[in-house]
């Protein structure tokens, strides 16, 4: 059964996932040993600060005792601190509680400081892992960052920080314009993906990248990125094409040729007018109907529970969208009911406002808007006969989402 509230590791990974963790030398000290975070802790100003430095490396990601993955994420004024260490082991205590949570930290794989046969650091060769997940991106620019439209704004989607083409991908070797990646690049990545394999329990490979602007070169690149890792894989583990919308001749090849096992397609937001507003370099170059018959397409080959699209949860309550938090989740959830209709699973993806909009009351709603969301979509799940498929992804590596952590309470 959905239950009508959050099964307690989703509502205890919820609660971080807005609180954070705030500093302590227990989390410092698991910095040397747990995956990297992206992003050091920063100090605010008048916060107890026993480095001496405005910022200082955390864990990227730590899991509950029923190996729930939450996403660490450091925020001075949080109620949470890492206590423990190491040997011990690590918990988690709220202020004014007494009860310590057990948790541990994804562990810094070995492969991460090796290098490839031409002496290039493996941590940079376009593998990551969330988890039990490896992540290729091997070229995450994105082209709609490079696109304009007639007023001179770039077509890149609203909330995007992570696919401009920098200073941040040109050790890929990527080249706006050029569909294929270099080989060298393929090359370096196999090896590190090989790597992690060996290392760790891996249970899905995930594809990504930047999109361009003609879907049928962003399919080529796919098709060239898929044939790259599968003579790694070897179908030993499944893997998921996370680009756009693919045309369907691309997709009958990733298909036929059994390159993937399933797909996702990102749509980011319900709605035809959102989709426009949010995405507009999709928009223009695929189109939101194309979005979605790109979709039924993919059901139609591989089939119900293969096919997913990743949305960004609560971008619509950014203020000149004019949603209050309930029609917001409202719409969400229709959408929700609408694509599981079609056999396409969506999976929500906290959205996490950036320039400060901190503000308590707004992070209430969000938070209202992501909850009531969760246990809709689960419904909608139910009501549709979908579940996910645990070679896509599973609660041991969705670590912003929080559908495989509702699922699996409900299947107990
Ligand atoms: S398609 Fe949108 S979300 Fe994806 S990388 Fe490009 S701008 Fe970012």
């Amino acid at each position: 059964m959905i239950p009508d509230t959050l099964p307690p590791s989703a509502a205890r990974k919820l609660e971080l996932m807005f609180d954070g963790v705030r500093y302590s030398p227990a989390l410092g000290a698991a910095a040397d040993h747990a995956y990297p975070n992206y992003y050091p802790y920063r100090f605010q100003p008048a916060e107890p600060n026993p480095t001496g430095a405005a910022k200082a490396p955390i864990p990227y990601l730590m899991t509950l005792a029923d190996d729930t993955l939450v996403r660490v994420k450091g925020s001075g004024g949080s109620p949470w601190q890492v206590l423990g260490d190491r040997h011990t082991g690590y918990g988690l205590a709220r202020d004014g509680d007494d009860t310590v949570t057990p948790i541990a930290f994804e562990p810094r794989p070995r492969w991460m400081d090796g290098f490839t046969a031409d002496g290039f650091p493996m941590a940079r060769a376009g593998v990551s892992l969330h988890g039990d997940m490896a992540i290729i991106n091997v070229a995450p620019g994105c082209e709609y960052f490079l696109a304009r439209d007639e007023d001179g704004n770039a077509l890149r989607c609203t909330f995007c920080a992570y696919g401009a083409p920098d200073e941040r991908t040109a050790h890929l070797g990527q080249v706006a314009g050029r569909t294929l990646v270099e080989p060298r690049t393929h090359e370096r990545m196999q090896e590190a993906l090989a790597a992690a394999l060996a290392e760790t329990t891996i249970r899905h490979i995930y594809l990504v990248g930047g999109s361009l602007p003609d879907w049928r070169e962003e399919g080529r690149r796919f098709i060239d990125l898929a044939r790259a890792v599968q003579k790694v894989v070897g179908g030993r583990v499944p893997v998921t094409c996370g680009s756009g919308a693919l045309p369907p001749e691309a997709q009958e090849v990733l298909h036929g040729e059994g390159l993937v096992d399933a797909v996702c397609f990102n749509l980011e937001v319900w709605s035809r007018e959102l989709f426009e507003r949010v995405c507009p370099g999709k928009a223009r170059f695929v189109g939101y109907e194309t979005w979605l018959r790109s979709l039924e397409h993919a059901v139609a080959l591989w089939g119900r529970e293969r096919v997913y699209t990743a949305m960004v949860a609560g971008v619509e309550l950014e203020p000149e969208h004019g949603l209050g938090w309930e029609e917001a989740a409202e719409l969400a959830v229709a959408g929700a009911r609408d694509l599981c209709g079609r056999g396409v699973l969506p999976i929500y993806s906290l959205y996490w406002p950036v320039g400060g909009r901190d503000h308590p009351a707004y992070l209430e709603r969000l938070r209202g808007y992501f909850e009531r969301l969760t246990l809709g979509a689960a419904a909608a799940r139910r009501e549709a006969g979908l579940a996910f498929w645990e070679g896509f992804v599973c609660h041991r590596c969705a670590y912003m989402q929080l559908e495989c952590d509702v699922d699996r309470a409900a299947a107990d």
